[in-house]
């Protein structure tokens, strides 16, 4: 929680849209709340951020980042606590991240104030789009992109941030059935696969679209050089339980640094569980299944937290898991994080940030 020491102009709805929303039946990612936060960077510095009436941007058609593809993005989510209060989960780590994106893709910085104050005004405007219902959320975008208008490649002189978000309602994702991807790589060593960057999405379609027409719901990256090794699950991190012991692959210039991620590992250790963060080849998962000791796999993000794996296919084989309701690891973890994000259990390591109303 904090003072407002950034004033933003404002400009307010005439009449909300809330009534459209139906709480208990929310369209991912259709409807948007009322406002927007938006700032401009000209001139090497960001001009005063404005929060605006959600709506429509008008563009250069010569806007560089939709040629060259300085655009980069974070994801973070608002929840309601059984107080009524606005809770964050570690906005901080996403500031970090984006302004981690932001250097890797030739863009300035985010100063704390406009992402903090902009999210914290933003948030106390449209308070009514964070919904009540158990395992609902307020789904929140920053994102930056370039915008002058010259099609020279260059990195940009002009680029606008902006936050806007969209209530999302329960995650009931079935289990899904994973296979690991032989060809395609998301990320490369020296590339640009630890940041946020709308292009490591655009470049993803194809090869998960070819995945789903084999009949798996996503792939598993695998290392660029050998596709020895596992990286991540489509735009999730991944994790295995292995013989009682939590393993994912260890964060590097390939793998997306996830927050959920490192929340989950966090949580592991805390309850007691052993956590190795290495290699993990994909031999040892097809080893450690056949001895009957690949006991949970899932990934983690913001989106689902986790998401269970049901089924991993690899070559011309399926290795079926056991089922979810034996997966105490990811269970437990699960149900604790959830109940810090909402304000149900004491928040140890400080990752809760509430939004003075
Ligand atoms: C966003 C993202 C994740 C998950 O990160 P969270 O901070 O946990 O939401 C994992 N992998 C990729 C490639 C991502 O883009």
């Amino acid at each position: 929680m904090s003072v407002d020491t950034l004033t933003i102009q404002t400009q307010q709805v005439a009449q909300s849209r809330i009534t459209d929303l139906d709480v208990n039946n929310i369209e991912f990612g259709k409807i948007f709340s009322d406002h927007m936060l938006v700032s401009d960077y000209k001139d090497g510095a960001w001009q005063a951020p404005e929060i605006l009436p959600y709506g429509n941007m008008s563009l250069s058609p010569a806007t560089s980042a939709i040629h060259y593809g300085q655009a980069i993005f974070e994801g973070m989510k608002a929840y309601r606590s059984a107080e009524g209060e606005i809770l964050l989960f570690r906005p901080y780590d996403n500031l970090k991240r984006l302004n981690l994106s932001a250097e890797r893709m030739c863009m300035p910085e985010i100063p704390e104030d406009i992402f903090m104050q902009g999210l914290e005004q933003l948030l106390r405007l449209d308070a009514a789009w964070v919904p009540p219902t158990a395992g609902s959320a307020l789904y929140i975008r920053p994102f930056m992109f370039a915008t002058d208008d010259f099609i020279g490649v260059r990195p940009s002189s002009n680029y606008r941030f902006t936050i806007f978000s969209c209530p999302v309602g329960a995650y009931y994702g079935q289990p899904v059935k994973v296979a690991i991807e032989p060809n395609y790589v998301r990320s490369v060593e020296g590339g640009a696969g630890f940041a946020k960057a709308a292009g490591n999405y655009g470049a993803a379609l194809l090869p998960a679209k070819k995945m789903q027409e084999r009949g798996y719901h996503q792939l598993i990256w695998t290392d660029a050089k050998e596709h020895k090794y596992i990286e991540e699950s489509g735009t999730m991190n991944v994790m295995f339980v292995i013989d009682d012991v939590l393993v994912t692959p260890a964060v590097s210039t390939t793998i997306l640094d996830g927050i959920t991620r490192k929340s989950v590992l966090q949580l592991a250790r805390d309850l007691g569980y052993k956590v190795e963060e290495r290699k993990v080849a994909v031999d040892e998962i097809v080893t450690a299944h056949r001895a009957g000791k690949l006991q949970e796999a899932f990934g983690t993000g913001t989106a689902a937290t986790i998401a269970q794996i049901a089924t991993i296919a690899y070559k011309d084989e399926e290795f079926e898991l056991p089922p979810v309701e034996s997966r105490t690891i990811s269970n437990t973890i699960a149900q604790a994080l959830d109940r810090i994000k909402t304000g149900q259990d004491p928040d140890i390591h400080n990752w809760v940030y509430k939004i003075n109303l």
